[in-house]
């Protein structure tokens, strides 16, 4: 075969790309134009809407949990670049389903400041380059290139560049010259390579610049933001200060071990706790290690790997138990899956977990990721029972959770441990007052132990108090009052 074809191929390659870079600067400048992004230096926009929890659904298949946002306000400065933004945020889902530190009571103030520099991750950079005006601006700094594209008989310019996390991000410019809506992907531990939108619509014109009345930005298939824009300034005074680590006491001495991160301590024999904001057990049996609960992202995970084999050295991870498929509880659960370990959930969970596995996680891979291997799954109902004779383990479904549709409990009976995820968290200083009425949530686990005549004494919270004091039962039923006898 002659080299003359491939040749010719390389030179309308080069062409092709040359003619989208100086189309795309073109779609850029129109657009910047007709939107009034040239001379928008600060922006302060808004209104009131919605916001949701990714990763805090009730089920599988259910959408993110929904928060009311009473008032919202963003402003950003483009020149430095920075962001901040407040909103009150009040509860959305009246019983309280799925998590997100529900129910909030009253009214929450929230902010969230993002002054850019040289080691801000590209991620909390988004609020600010998925903007309509800021994605013209991040488009225009960047390689950006251009092709024509029809979606549901609209027309579309989508300009294109490459983000410091490696991945497209994607504007769509309509025939009005207006953003349309902007996509991009980032990591996520368990979803993987997770889309990340924003819609823009019902634009506005506001001393020359457009802006859209509803934005609706959306994660993994759900709304994490609804937004209806009611007001917005553009080149408003701005002052965005950069916020230093936040304040606090610091955490209490932690048993010292070899772990960075993950402290343990011997509970009772051959039950360790191992500590380090997230609690885990890693359990003895008498050929394998059980660990309950190992997961809230990828470090983590291995954090709670390294210190279980050192704890029970020579004995391979057989079984992670997994109380529920919130983000929090299962975001390194793939990294027990690459150690050689069965995970123990319930059966609403497998099918869920088998589907978005299967997504990749390009950019930022995992060790599933690096040395693939299928899932291996042992599933659960309303009980189970672990043992090797010795050690006794039993999950428990917790009937009628509003927090998830399939949310387990592990008891020890010996050791009369009981170990519970966001059925019970604690609050920070034990002697708080009581909030009244009760968390459904507790007062759903306090019946659950009745129904389940389990005789508790400690509790091991998965969310664990930061002083890492221990936490009896007199604690839950403190909480929980008059109302848990009733
Ligand atoms: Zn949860």
């Amino acid at each position: 075969m002659s080299s003359r074809p491939i040749i010719a191929g390389v030179v309308f390659t080069l062409f092709a790309s040359l003619a989208s870079a100086q189309d795309a600067k073109t779609v850029i400048a129109g657009a910047s134009k007709a939107m009034g992004a040239d001379t928008l230096n600060t922006l302060e926009f808004s209104g009131s809407g919605a916001d949701f929890a990714v990763g805090q659904a009730f089920s599988g298949s259910s959408p993110w949990p929904k928060f009311i946002d009473k008032t919202y306000t963003r402003q950003v400065d483009f020149r430095v670049p920075s962001s901040k933004m407040d909103r009150i945020r009040m509860q959305g889902e009246n019983p309280p389903r799925g998590g997100g530190q529900q129910p909030v009571r009253g009214e929450q103030p929230q902010n969230q400041t993002i002054v850019v520099n040289a080691n801000t991750p590209w991620v909390q950079q988004l609020e600010i380059w998925m903007l309509p005006q800021g994605f013209l601006r991040a488009a225009a700094a960047a390689n950006a290139t251009v092709k024509a594209q029809t979606i549901g008989g609209r027309k579309y310019n989508v300009v294109s560049f490459t983000g410091q996390n490696k991945a497209a991000v994607n504007g769509y410019i309509n025939d009005q010259n207006m953003v349309d809506r902007v996509e991009t992907w980032i990591d996520n531990p368990v979803l993987g390579d997770l889309k990340f939108e924003a819609a823009y619509s019902d634009y506005k014109d506001f001393g020359g610049v457009k802006f859209p009345m509803h934005i609706v930005q959306r994660q993994g298939d759900y709304p994490i933001l609804d937004l209806a824009v009611s007001d917005v300034k553009p080149n408003a005074p701005v002052t965005i200060q950069a916020q230093g680590r936040a304040g606090g006491p610091p955490a209490a001495a932690a048993p010292t071990s070899p772990t960075p991160g993950a402290p343990s301590e011997k509970l009772a024999d051959g039950v360790y706790l191992i500590l380090g904001g997230y609690a885990s057990l890693a359990v003895d049996f008498k050929d394998y290690i059980v660990v309950i609960e190992g997961a809230t992202n990828d470090d983590r995970a291995n954090a709670v790997i390294a210190e279980s084999k050192r704890l029970i050295p020579n004995k391979p991870i057989r079984y992670v138990v997994n109380t529920h498929q919130h983000f929090d509880h299962s975001g390194g659960l793939r990294d027990f899956v690459a150690e050689g370990a069965t995970v123990i959930t319930h059966e609403a969970h497998k099918a869920y977990y088998e589907k978005i596995w299967s997504a990749p996680h390009t950019l930022n891979p995992d060790r599933l990721a690096m040395s693939p291997r299928k899932p291996a799954f042992e599933t659960m109902t309303e009980k189970k029972v672990l043992t090797d004779g010795n050690h006794v383990i039993e999950l428990h479904h917790l009937q009628g959770s509003g927090h998830n549709e399939g949310l387990l409990v592990a008891y020890l009976p010996k050791e009369k441990i009981l170990v519970e995820a966001d059925a019970f968290n604690p609050p920070a200083d034990q002697n708080a007052p009581v909030l009244t009425p009760a968390s459904p949530y507790n007062l759903n686990l306090v019946s659950n132990i009745k129904r389940l005549r389990l005789d508790v004494q400690t509790i091991i919270p998965i969310h664990y108090p930061a002083n890492n004091r221990k936490v009896s039962i007199a604690e839950l039923n403190r909480a929980v009052g008059d109302q848990g006898t009733k």
